[in-house]
């Protein structure tokens, strides 16, 4: 092969796109759609306006191949259900009588049924909504949206690649349906699933498209036999079809492990597989299997879920040595640019200095684009770009504005005692029951209160202007005193501040904390039309001054009973931000682990007897292969106990976290040692009480015993009847009585009853002890 004709076949792809438009026009038309505002029709053509110029911008940048079929009204795990035709009985006639408002009754529910389950995919911070799969479900092929999608794209003159959600991680994401029998296995559905597979890859060839993408990220979780094999399975199956468009099974988030020499003896024609990361260990297990002779190796060298500029060089290195492992190499991101922002240049409050090492989709597909031309035509061909490139790295990487010697010097500095209470819990809380005096079943809750639109207001009118600092803060006072006063009166045993002057409970304090930047427009889609703006950690961490304590000490000085204060752990404080890549998280979270503990300081020197530090990210963050686990919850566990750790033994130390799944995180649960954790519980009866118990955890808990994910006011008897069933896992002396988690969304008038019914259930059960 010459050269010009090796240039000419290195092709830049991406796998999806962020969907919402670069004024969040998706968010707008959906919404509207429900609330009447826009019509059916009026939806189509903006999405499909979005579509269009989204797949120009890609073909402009150089993507030689755009996706298609990743865009979503809602969520393509949603979409994929429509695709194969699972939809749950309760919402057939829904969509039987309107496809559109059926489709959204699954996301959203409607009176009269409950929505999809929804949950995360993977370890972003996206979120699908979950597959019910049953021993009924009956398969029928429903390509409509896919074919819709890559038509637009082949009128618009592109080259398009369909991508969907493979059948391996489609079941693999899925749970049994309601009246499911115990223990079935979604699994077990894969024969029928399949001909449902062939249809739609059928209908896309003949609607003109060359390849199809299958992505399979389940894959690269730690795999079964029996799941290997169904993989094994799928793809000998799909590659048998004849008249079949040629297939790219799409692997991110991690390396494929074994499942990668299943992949590569598939009769498939390609594989995409992620090098950035850990992932990076892809690269040698591939040379271990021999490589892809004579297939198609789609190479995700550019980190599609972080934002910072690629080295294009290192990049270039990589792909090089790829060349000889693979018929044909091709540059995309490592996944699906859904989880960046849309474009960086957006960005015009952030340095200009700083700006110039971030790349959001935009960067990112030019970055892809960039490399391909390098890779096909040489290095020289892109000389420019990698001067740029390199000039940008060589000023990052020796900036100062990232680089505090103070703060590089103190986690230096850092020794095992720091991350170590003085004494035992056993001894901490012989201190704390003096000190704090507590009835047995101490009542409280995990801190914020209803957010009321008068607070959203001011916090609008001090941001537009309209009222000054001291206007809001005395609104933000007079708030924590109706809700001490609230709290008060219902007889509750340690109090909260309510959070009135949070809007988010890591965007606080992110922007309180050097080295942190927020960003304008960088929204990420969580779920459905929800979107978040991740602050972004660029920069050595430190806390210029105090950032929670006159909230606290305010409530304080208002009540006699102890308030508590209350905090966003190091751990969360990462997990829900764009972390820094040019150093280990370990070391980042322990930055953040000394600023936070600074605060904790500053409490406790306020006279704050208990202080509660959030982690509800701790699990949500757990590497998806078991051999990073504990890597992680080390770093994990020892940032959280630094961040408490310089307490007095008779400081209480609680913990937040909103999951009733533990199983896999109790020993990093113990190693936080914390003297309360406060998990969530209602909903699942008070399991994961019994799973503390059964694992021996020796301090105490909080299960939550009030859902609030629900409006509804559980009535005293009820909240009592979860509080027996607690005590037959926790001793009485070790048992708090609290919600499952903040009350910012709910209601007052809900929130008032529901918290005076708790009152009244911990008492009933305090007169049985
Ligand atoms: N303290 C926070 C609150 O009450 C905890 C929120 C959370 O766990 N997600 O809102
Ligand atoms: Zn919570």
């Amino acid at each position: 092969m010459t050269s010009k004709t090796a240039a000419a076949a290195v092709r830049a792809t991406v796998y999806g796109y962020p969907r919402q438009g670069p004024d969040r026009e998706l968010k707008k038309a959906v919404e509207g759609y429900w609330k009447g505002r826009v019509t059916a029709g009026a939806l189509h053509r903006t999405t499909a306006g979005l579509r269009a110029a989204t797949w120009r911008d890609l073909a402009a940048a150089g993507l030689h191949e755009v996706p298609t079929g990743d865009f979503s009204y809602y969520d393509h795990v949603l979409d994929t259900s429509v695709m194969v035709g699972a939809i749950p009985a309760r919402h057939r006639a829904a969509l039987a009588a309107d496809p559109l408002d059926g489709y959204f009754a699954m996301a959203r529910g409607t009176q009269d049924v409950a929505p999809l389950e929804m949950t995360k995919w993977f370890d972003t911070n996206y979120h699908y909504l979950v597959p019910e799969l049953g021993p009924d479900t009956v398969f029928a092929a429903d390509p409509a949206k896919q074919l819709g999608e890559l038509q637009e794209a082949l009128a618009l003159g592109l080259a398009a690649r369909p991508v969907l959600v493979g059948p391996v991680t489609y079941l693999l994401l899925a749970k049994p349906a309601p009246g499911a029998p115990a223990g079935f296995d979604p699994l077990t559905l894969l024969d029928r699933l399949l001909p449902v597979y062939a249809e739609v890859l059928a209908a896309l060839r003949a609607a003109g498209a060359e390849w199809v993408q299958l992505d399979e990220p389940a894959l690269v979780q730690e795999r079964t036999p029996a799941e290997l094999n169904a993989a094994a399975r799928a793809y000998r199956d799909l590659g048998a079809l004849t008249g079949r468009p040629k297939l790219l099974v799409a692997s991110y988030f991690d390396r494929l492990g074994e499942a990668l020499p299943v992949l590569a003896k598939a009769p498939v024609d390609g594989l995409a597989l992620d090098f950035t990361g850990p992932a990076a260990a892809n690269l040698d297990d591939l040379a271990a299997v021999g490589g892809l002779p004579g297939k198609r190796l789609v190479a995700g060298v550019v980190d599609g879920r972080n934002i910072w500029i690629n080295d294009l060089t290192a990049s270039l290195t990589t792909l090089a040595t790829l060349l000889g492992l693979a018929g044909h190499v091709d540059v995309a991101a490592s996944s699906s640019l859904l989880h960046v922002p849309l474009d960086a240049a957006a960005e015009r409050d952030i340095d200009p200095r700083i700006a110039r090492w971030l790349a959001f989709a935009r960067q990112k597909t030019t970055e892809i684009a960039t490399l391909a031309r390098g890779l096909g035509h040489g290095t020289a061909a892109i000389a420019a770009e990698l001067a740029v490139n390199r000039a940008d790295l060589a000023l990052r990487a020796g900036s100062a504005l990232t680089r505090d010697p103070a703060v590089r010097a103190r986690t230096a500095a850092v020794t095992p005692a720091d991350a170590r209470r003085s004494l035992p819990y056993p001894e901490r809380t012989v201190a704390q029951r003096a000190r704090l005096g507590l009835s047995p079943l101490p009542t409280t809750t995990i801190g914020s209160f209803p957010q009321t639109t008068e607070l959203r207001t001011a916090r609008a009118d001090l941001r537009a202007g309209r009222i000054d600092a001291d206007t809001y803060e005395r609104r933000v006072e007079a708030e924590i005193r109706e809700v001490v006063a609230f709290q008060e009166k219902a007889g509750l045993d340690v109090l909260v501040h309510g959070e009135p002057e949070r809007d988010d409970m890591v965007a606080y304090f992110a922007e309180r904390l050097t080295g942190y930047l927020a960003t304008r427009h960088g929204w990420v889609q969580s779920y459905g039309t929800r979107y978040v703006r991740p602050p972004v950690l660029a920069g050595d961490v430190s806390r210029p001054e105090p950032m929670t304590v006159r909230w606290t000490t305010h409530a304080q000085s208002l009540t006699a009973r102890p308030v508590k204060g209350m905090l966003t752990g190091p751990v969360t404080m990462l997990a829900w931000s764009f972390v820094r890549d040019d150093q280990p998280r370990a070391e980042t979270a322990r930055q953040v682990a000394l600023a936070l503990r600074d605060e904790v300081a500053d409490l406790e020197a306020a006279g704050t007897a208990v202080i509660q530090v959030d982690e509800p990210a701790l699990r949500e963050t757990l590497p998806l292969r078991a051999a990073t686990r504990p890597g992680y919850l080390a770093w994990a566990t020892e940032a959280f106990r630094l961040t408490t750790g310089g307490v007095r033994p008779d400081t209480q130390i609680h913990t937040h976290m909103c999951y009733a799944e533990f199983g896999d995180i109790l020993q990093a649960i113990d190693d936080l040692d914390a003297d309360v954790i406060s998990l969530e519980a209602a909903r699942s009866h008070m399991r994961v009480a019994d799973e503390l118990a059964g694992a021996g955890y020796p301090r105490e808990v909080g299960p939550g015993v009030y859902d609030i994910h629900s409006p509804r006011v559980p009535a005293a008897d009820e909240t009592a009847a979860l509080l027996r069933r607690a005590l037959e896992a926790v001793p009485a002396e070790r048992l708090w009585v609290n919600p499952d988690c903040g009350l910012k969304t709910r209601a007052w008038p809900e929130v008032r009853a529901s918290l005076e019914h708790l009152v009244t259930a911990a008492r009933t059960i305090r007169e049985e002890l």
